[in-house]
């Protein structure tokens, strides 16, 4: 094989994998043997640019960067749906179908996938081009954002037309959408609010790379185009299939409008099952020929129609809307409300996000609100019923202070949340940095809770993370509910604090975007709380991972005189600020981009084995997949875990293997 034949079969032999991996969810190789081959693709590239195709396998990584995104026309509108809510919606819906066209009718019933819709454009069998939906004429290229999603082909096999457009939706499952904000929480960002939009932020970012990041997925629904050759919706959703497509199996077909019911109702309670979300069913008349007669008014297709699931909903009245702030000094403005019940649970608050969201509902205390309890985590006002407005009533005039601390709030500009700028001073704030100090994943210390933090600092006798060493019994024991045995529990949990390793005190001293993950990073890289404290931004950013956003946190932290004396004094009380020798010692990258699961029953504890792993460079992960390097397997393994492993071909090792793998 020459070069150019070289690389053409790594580009086909990748695709497959990723097809079968994200879309058929059967892969057949490991990731470790993929890693392999996209590297040894990478580097005949690299060598060799005159082979270059912008639709490589090497390109989901992301990378490029989009300034502006630019303005495509559609070649084909993308329309909108109506919307149905019962059964004689449906039944008015195919009356009016009934008059217009001939014989029987058919329909496909799909669900309808909660995210942003996007069309693919390809020619030749290779992604051309993919545009957002717009106002439906025209739409933003948001190609190199796309190809980063692994189940999008870029190239497509079996017998495709030359040129179509295909429809679809970008998801993000709940899975993933949790993963995210889990990150968030740790970093004291707001959370995202429900996985659509973020599905659809991620399509407007500018940094692809961040996209790939992103675990976003795209279900296809809908095949445009001229002389396609197709002549059902069935059919086309079959042959997206066949062509490379990710297109859920829940579509039907079915023949009446009981049995759209049927689906309707089926789904209405399986779609709490599914891995995304689902805001309903999208009927579709079966046949193209049929679909064409009907056409189309001013907004939508007149072949299809939406149902949309019910999300239960109450009205009540908003008593108050408050402000809490948080560790970070963000704002959010809370609706106290009336008790209700919604979906099985009383209801007394709901989140207002901003002062946008108050605007654009134009809510006020004292009016009539409609909650609901859909596919938010949080139930939220969807709006205010107007007709039971008292007569008088003024606008919310949102704060411009701070509720705690009565500083002047400040909103960065494109920032949607309000700040107090107030971090020395604002009680909320100097409590907030406390409680995260000492939660389980940073300093972990024992015998303290969050309220005691709160106690502690209402009663002067700590300002800061580092006063938490000067504590004595002594001044614990005035305080209220405070005896003897929990005064000593809580300076012993202190004491035992400072054999914490250094990555989580560094994760505990609440650096704004230093998570957990970006705290071993930094801790492993510079070993010393010293040369984080000294690094340039440009030093910083050269690290695996770390961006922009976080390098300039870490800068602004430290340039200020109040954290470094922070830190200064952590220090003299003994607190790990650094890697210390006989860890050093033990480190490695022997395991570096190796995946571990552990299973079984070890000589030695599971926590030290899966220590050992990771201070070697390795990855330890619950779950066995393609993507496992390697099993440990104890005594008394699960026969499920050692069935899976077999099938994948994952390589099953003793505790003893693991020790020579390292030594
Ligand atoms: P709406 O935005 O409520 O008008 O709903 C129309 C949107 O539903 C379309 O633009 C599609 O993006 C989306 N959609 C989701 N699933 C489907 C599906 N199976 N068929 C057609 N459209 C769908
Ligand atoms: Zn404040």
């Amino acid at each position: 094989m020459n070069i150019e034949q070289q690389i053409t079969s790594l580009r086909v032999e990748l695709q497959e994998h990723n097809h079968k991996y994200y879309v058929l969810d059967t892969p057949t190789i490991s990731d470790f043997e993929f890693d392999q081959k996209l590297k040894q693709l990478q580097a005949l590239e690299l060598a060799h640019p005159e082979y270059d195709d912008p639709n490589s396998p090497s390109h989901r990584v992301g990378g490029a960067v989009t300034k502006n995104f630019e303005t495509i026309v559609h070649e084909h509108r993308m329309y909108s749906l109506d919307n149905s809510y019962s059964k004689e919606d449906l039944e008015d819906w195919e009356t009016r179908i009934k008059k217009m066209v001939d014989g029987d009718v058919s329909y496909t019933c799909e669900l309808k996938y909660d995210g942003a819709s996007i069309s693919l454009t390809y020619e030749n069998g290779a992604l051309l081009r993919a545009v957002t939906r717009g106002d439906g004429f025209q739409g933003d290229d948001v190609t190199t954002n796309i190809k980063t999603i692994k189940s999008v082909p870029l190239k497509l096999t079996g017998d495709y037309p030359p040129k179509f457009d295909i429809r679809g939706e970008i998801i993000l499952p709940w899975e993933g959408f949790n993963i995210m904000n889990e990150e968030r929480e740790a970093l004291g960002l707001e959370l995202y609010r429900n996985p659509r939009n973020t599905a659809s932020g991620s399509l407007k970012l500018q940094d692809s790379a961040e996209v790939a990041k992103r675990p976003l997925d795209c279900l296809l629904y809908n095949i445009t185009g001229n002389n396609l050759g197709i002549t059902t919706q069935i059919e086309s959703l079959q042959k997206a299939r066949d062509w490379g497509f990710k297109v859920p199996n829940a579509s039907k077909l079915v023949h009446s409008i009981e049995e759209v019911l049927e689906f309707v109702n089926h789904w209405d309670v399986a779609r709490h099952d599914l891995p995304y979300e689902t805001d309903g069913v999208v009927v579709k008349v079966n046949n193209l020929q049929q679909q064409e007669e009907l056409g189309y008014t001013a907004k939508a297709p007149r072949w299809a129609m939406a149902y949309k699931f019910k999300a239960e909903q109450v009205s009540t009245r908003l008593r108050e809307i408050t402000y809490q702030v948080g560790r970070t000094g963000a704002i959010t403005p809370v609706a106290n409300l009336e008790p209700v019940e919604l979906a099985g649970t009383t209801v007394k608050r709901a989140s207002l996000h901003n002062a946008d969201q108050i605007e654009k509902l134009d809510i006020r205390e004292g009016d009539e609100v409609f909650v609901e309890k859909g596919g938010e985590i949080i139930p939220k006002i969807i709006a205010v019923d107007l007709t039971k407005r008292p007569v008088i009533s003024a606008p919310t005039v949102y704060i411009s202070e701070c509720p705690e601390c009565s500083t002047t709030l400040i909103r960065k500009e494109g920032e949607a949340q309000h700040y107090c700028p107030n971090e020395a001073g604002c009680p909320p704030q100097i409590v907030g940095r406390i409680q995260h100090y000492i939660s389980r994943k940073a300093l972990d210390i024992e015998g303290l809770g969050g309220e005691t933090v709160a106690l502690l600092v209402k009663e002067n006798l700590i300002l800061d993370y580092a006063d938490l060493y000067t504590l004595t019994v002594d001044q614990l024991l005035p305080l209220e509910r405070m005896a003897q045995k929990s005064a000593e529990n809580l300076v012993n949990g202190v004491e035992a604090s400072k054999t914490i390793p250094f990555e989580r005190v560094l994760f505990g001293l609440g650096i704004r975007y230093v998570g957990e993950t970006v705290a071993k990073k930094l801790a492993k890289h510079y070993r010393h709380i010293d040369a984080i404290a000294t690094a340039s931004e440009e030093d910083l950013i050269s690290v695996d991972e770390i961006g922009g956003k976080i390098a300039e946190s870490v800068i602004a932290f430290f340039e200020k005189e109040t954290n470094r004396h922070l830190i200064e004094r952590l220090k003299a009380h003994g607190v790990q600020l650094e890697i210390s020798a006989e860890k050093l010692a033990n480190q490695s990258d022997t395991l570096k981009g190796k995946t571990f699961v552990v299973s079984g029953v070890f000589e030695m504890p599971r926590n030290d084995l899966k220590k050992l792993i990771e201070d070697n460079g390795g990855k330890v992960s619950s779950s066995i997949s393609a993507k496992t390097s390697y099993v440990v397997a104890g005594d008394k393994m699960g026969p499920s875990k050692l069935e899976k492993a077999t099938s994948l071909g994952v390589s099953i090792i003793t505790e003893k293997d693991f020790l020579l793998l390292i030594r």
